[in-house]
């Protein structure tokens, strides 16, 4: 492993994993991250950048203003998960029953060092760095509060980066790649309605619990059958709610669902096969079924030039450890900014080395990262913004 990193970082480490300490103890959930907010203006403000706070409700925006130049977004996610840490470390959180299971904590001490050390850069640099803190990631989708309050406005951002801790990958390994690299990811609950009767006597009836035992198969089939098996997609039936006792037989029953797609043609094509598929079991077993799909975050999609602009300035840091990302079906709302803006949303491997692989998944309620991929990821922050604005 041959990982260079950027002297001026390591000389604020112990800085960076100090702030990341801090802010794993006190977690703070979507939306409420008030305490985390405070921490982080005040941290900026100390570096004389021109601070916002109360974007997106907990949001926090900071410009480094260098000569004339693009504007490039680098985006941190803020909030923790309603998760009790079982973990024994002595940053444990002492937020009953939340904590930072994503690693949010270090996409933000990551991005605080950056802006740390770029600021004192400030006459290098030709360009705009706007630092974006943004709160609730974890599925309220905090990026479209931050969109709405003009983030990508005033200056005008031009490219836009972000940052995951990934403990999919070792430490030392930076996931890039062009196109998606997230899925979109989409609920449905569908409401069967029967119509019930005595146990015993299933004729008259329509039997809502069988009605959705075929439609759980039946829904198996979108992703085994329709789509491409080159693409990636999933569909869970991750919930199933109905009836009342053993002799009778129940006149409703709600399936609640989650859809994954790494293109907007797929998860068209999941949104529709699901409703024909409703439509067609409701018909033939003679039951009313009601679909309720709501879209959730979009795929989050890379584009070419600016992943290549990470490429590289993640080859300055970390050489041969720069490779495809470990993919998944999850999503991120990082894919809002992607929707109006180029940019790269890659992936620092952080999996502690000191564990065995992939036990330390992310929402865990042992999660831990490798804190040295803190400064590999604050590292590329600096080098990205060199390459780009000096
Ligand atoms: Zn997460
Ligand atoms: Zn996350």
């Amino acid at each position: 492993m041959n990982i260079e990193l950027r002297p001026e970082i390591e000389a604020i480490s112990e800085e960076i994993i100090e702030n990341r300490r801090h802010l794993h103890k006190y977690p703070e959930l979507g939306l409420q991250e008030h305490e985390t907010a405070k921490f982080i203006s005040e941290k900026l403000n100390e570096l004389g950048l021109e601070v916002s706070t109360g974007i997106g409700q907990t949001g926090v925006v900071a410009l480094l203003k260098g000569g004339d130049g693009p504007c490039i977004g680098l985006r941190a996610d803020m909030d923790a998960l309603p998760i009790q840490e079982t973990g024994d470390v002595a940053y444990k959180s002492v937020n009953d029953g939340v904590m930072h299971a994503c690693g949010h904590d270090g996409h933000m001490v990551m991005l605080l060092g950056a802006a740390k050390v770029l600021s004192e850069k400030r006459d290098r640099i030709k360009g705009t760095v706007k630092f974006i803190f943004q709160p609730a990631e974890e599925g309220l989708g905090g990026a479209r509060y931050m969109i709405e309050d003009g983030v990508l406005e005033n200056p005008k951002v031009d490219e836009v980066y972000g940052i995951h801790l990934w403990n999919y990958q070792p430490f030392g390994t930076v996931g890039v790649q062009p196109g998606p690299v997230l899925a979109a990811a989409d609920e449905f609950i569908i409401t069967v309605k029967g119509k019930g009767g005595h146990g015993a006597a299933p004729h008259g009836t329509v039997d809502a619990v069988v009605v959705a035992s075929y439609l759980v198969t039946a829904l198996q089939t979108i992703v085994s059958r329709n789509t491409n098996p080159l693409e990636s997609t999933a569909l869970t039936v991750g919930m199933i709610e109905g009836g009342y006792n053993y002799n009778i037989i129940a006149d409703e029953v709600v399936l609640k669902g989650t859809a994954r797609a790494y293109t907007e043609e797929n998860r068209k094509m999941i949104h529709d096969r699901l409703h024909e598929i409703c439509d067609g079991i409701g018909t033939t077993y003679g039951a009313r079924i009601e679909v309720n799909y709501s879209d959730g975050y979009p795929p989050t999609v890379n584009t070419k030039a600016e992943s290549k602009k990470v490429l590289l300035a993640a080859e300055k840091v970390v050489g041969e450890g720069v490779q495809p990302p470990y993919l998944t079906m999850g999503g991120e709302d990082m894919s809002y900014y992607l929707q109006k803006v180029p940019g790269c949303f890659f992936f620092i491997g952080s999996a502690p080395a000191d564990r065995e692989p992939m036990s330390v998944p992310h929402h865990c309620s042992h999660f831990d990262i490798e804190e040295r991929a803190l400064l590999v990821g604050s590292s590329i922050w600096v080098q990205l913004v060199e390459d780009v604005l000096t």
